[in-house]
């Protein structure tokens, strides 16, 4: 990972401290060995010179004036003749005489015998008229000493010679103390810089922390740090970049899930492939139409995602060229449009496929075919009758009895057109109608059942039928009075069109919970299992002749499914041939059971 900033702060910090200090040490070294150098040199210079007056040809005996000139001026003092010859010294001088000037250092083995010529810088130097200058280490001895030598009178050279041990002890100890003060100098920079730099990283600590957040997707940052720097302006930055994000996802999510709604409430459906030919996008009626599990297509190819073969083909053909294709599709049972449509390269390439299932609208389509035909068709044997007959009676050719059996033909026929028109009419009236404009109401179903046994009393009684009721208790209904009433006659009707001559009809209501049960029951020829699916089709007929004959539209039972489904019911027949049929009518009851 690397340092932290945190940590090269510190460093940083650190280090600069460090040589500051560094710095000052060794400056402060340098500058306070000279300083206290120089002042021993001046002093002694001054005390040099002081100590010259008193040198003079004849005046007292160099050797003890050497030795008081010491004891004056706390030095060793040394007295040279113009030949470098030492005529007194102090040194040899308190050995000899005084013990007093013991307490000064002492110079001894260094010091040739008296008498000796000496040559050494500082005395070559006065010797020349100029102040010699010099220091050395004196051979036995740790001590460094620091002679000065001036001029005196009649050429005699006068040297005063001090110990730097004071100097160097000083320095030592000054040494010491500026270490002891850089320790500590060192160590409070880093305690200061510790906190320092933990205070500088905290605002970048926070803004790591803030920038993650962000990553994970959580764009409500505050900033942090309200400080006018520069951390201050980037926490606030990185707050309104968060806020723009924050607005800019929402448009867009907003933006993505208009248009997923949109394509989930599409009848339609869109299926989109990339130009990898994976699918990229597909709406839940896609997935309907093309795939046979629920599975999601998105990501699959499209051999995998699409399973009718037909559309496959004509959608991987589509992939091959740049136009709009368009066709519709008849794959197992179902009759698909399918229109695709390439995809600009700038677009991302791919193509984009809309698909509708035809196959509802395609049976409507072929249902109102067969029902114009139907219509046609049973219109057409009644209006060619009306015709001949009318031509003939025209003719005039027929006699009075003959003339009268055609104007009955005529008026049977014109009769059937006429139940035929009825029975469309209602039809179309009962398609046109609304749900919510459908009558709710209680229906005393023994009140109907009484009311339709009446109207069929006569024709009952033509073909000595008789009919009866079995209503157990009072059972109500809630729908459509009419309707009901409608219902039971036409199954009624029904029972005795086609039962047997001498039959019996029972007209039977009970409860059932919150249902209704209404049964018209026969004991006629029944009906064949295999008719029974498609009875209440629109023109459906068991024996077309029968029926026709017996004024029969074959819409009778279609009205009476309509009806009963409008009430929220429904109808079925069971049947056995050569015992009877039972129609059961189920419709909701009325109020709680
Ligand atoms: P239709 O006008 O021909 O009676 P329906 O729709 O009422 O038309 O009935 C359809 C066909 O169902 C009839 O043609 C008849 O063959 C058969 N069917 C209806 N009710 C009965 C019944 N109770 N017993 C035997 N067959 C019946």
């Amino acid at each position: 990972m690397g340092f932290t900033f945190r940590t090269k702060l510190l460093a940083s910090h650190i280090g600069l401290v460090a040589a500051v200090v560094l710095i000052v040490i060794l400056e402060l070294n340098r500058s306070l060995g000279a300083d206290l150098g120089g002042q021993l040199d001046q002093r002694l210079e001054q005390q040099a010179r002081g100590a010259a007056q008193w040198i003079g040809e004849g005046r007292r005996h160099p050797g003890k004036l050497a030795a008081r000139l010491a004891l004056v001026v706390s030095a060793d003092v040394t007295i040279f003749d113009r030949d470098g010859n030492v005529l007194g010294d102090s040194t040899q001088a308190a050995a000899g005489a005084s013990a007093s000037a013991s307490a000064q250092p002492t110079v001894t083995s260094s010091m040739p015998a008296a008498a000796s010529s000496i040559d050494t810088p500082e005395v070559t130097a006065a010797h020349r008229g100029d102040v010699g200058h010099a220091t050395r280490l004196l051979a036995g001895s740790e001590d460094e000493m620091h002679f000065v030598a001036v001029p005196a009178a009649d050429g005699m050279v006068l040297r005063i010679a001090a110990p730097l041990s004071d100097i160097n002890a000083t320095l030592r100890s000054m040494r010491r103390r500026l270490l002891f003060a850089s320790a500590i100098a060192i160590i409070a920079a880093l305690a200061l810089g510790f906190f320092a730099s933990r205070l500088a990283s905290r605002p970048l600590r926070d803004m790591t922390e803030s920038a993650k957040r962000i990553a994970q997707g959580d764009y409500d940052i505050r900033p942090a740090a309200t400080s006018p720097d520069e951390f201050g302006v980037l926490a606030e930055s990185l707050a309104s970049l968060a806020a723009q994000l924050k607005a800019r996802i929402g448009d867009l999510t907003a933006e993505r899930d208009r248009l997923s709604a949109i394509l989930a409430g599409m009848v339609e459906g869109v299926l989109v492939l990339g130009a990898d030919g994976r699918v990229v996008l597909a709406n839940p009626a896609a997935a309907q139409i093309v795939g046979d599990t629920g599975a999601p297509l998105i990501g699959k190819a499209l051999a995998d995602a699409v399973k009718p073969m037909a559309l496959r083909d004509f959608i991987a053909a589509g992939a091959k060229s740049a136009e709009v294709r368009e066709s519709e599709i008849e794959t197992s049972g179902r009759s698909i449009a399918i229109y695709v449509r390439p995809l600009a390269r700038a677009a991302g390439g791919g193509m984009v496929t809309v698909l509708r299932d035809m196959t509802g609208l395609r049976r409507l389509m072929t249902m109102r075919r067969d029902f114009v035909a139907n219509v046609s068709h049973e219109l057409r044997t009644p209006v060619t009758a009306i015709q001949g007959y009318a031509e003939t009676l025209l003719g005039g050719s027929a006699d009075a009895a003959t003339s009268r059996q055609f104007l009955e033909i005529i008026h049977r026929q014109a009769r059937r057109i006429g139940a035929l028109v009825e029975d469309l009419l209602e039809l179309s009236e009962l398609e046109a109608r609304a749900p919510e404009q459908a009558v709710r109401e209680a229906v005393d179903v023994g009140a109907i059942a009484e009311h339709v046994a009446q109207t069929v009393r006569e024709r009952a009684k033509q073909s000595e039928t008789t009919v009866r009721l079995d209503i157990d208790g009072h059972v109500v209904a809630l729908g459509d009075p009419s309707g009901l009433e409608q219902v039971v006659q036409n199954l009624v009707d029904n029972a005795i069109k086609y039962g047997n001559p001498g039959g019996h009809v029972v007209i039977r209501g009970s409860r059932e919970g919150a249902r209704v049960r209404l049964s018209v029951v026969d004991d006629g020829p029944g009906i064949e299992a295999r008719h029974l699916p498609r009875l209440f089709e629109r023109f459906y007929r068991v024996d077309a002749g029968r029926s026709r004959d017996r004024g029969g539209t074959g819409l009778g039972l279609a009205i009476v499914k309509h009806i009963v489904e409008a009430m929220g019911g429904d109808v079925h027949v069971e049947s056995d041939v050569g015992k009877g049929s039972r129609f059961v009518v189920e419709v909701p009851a009325n109020g709680a059971s």
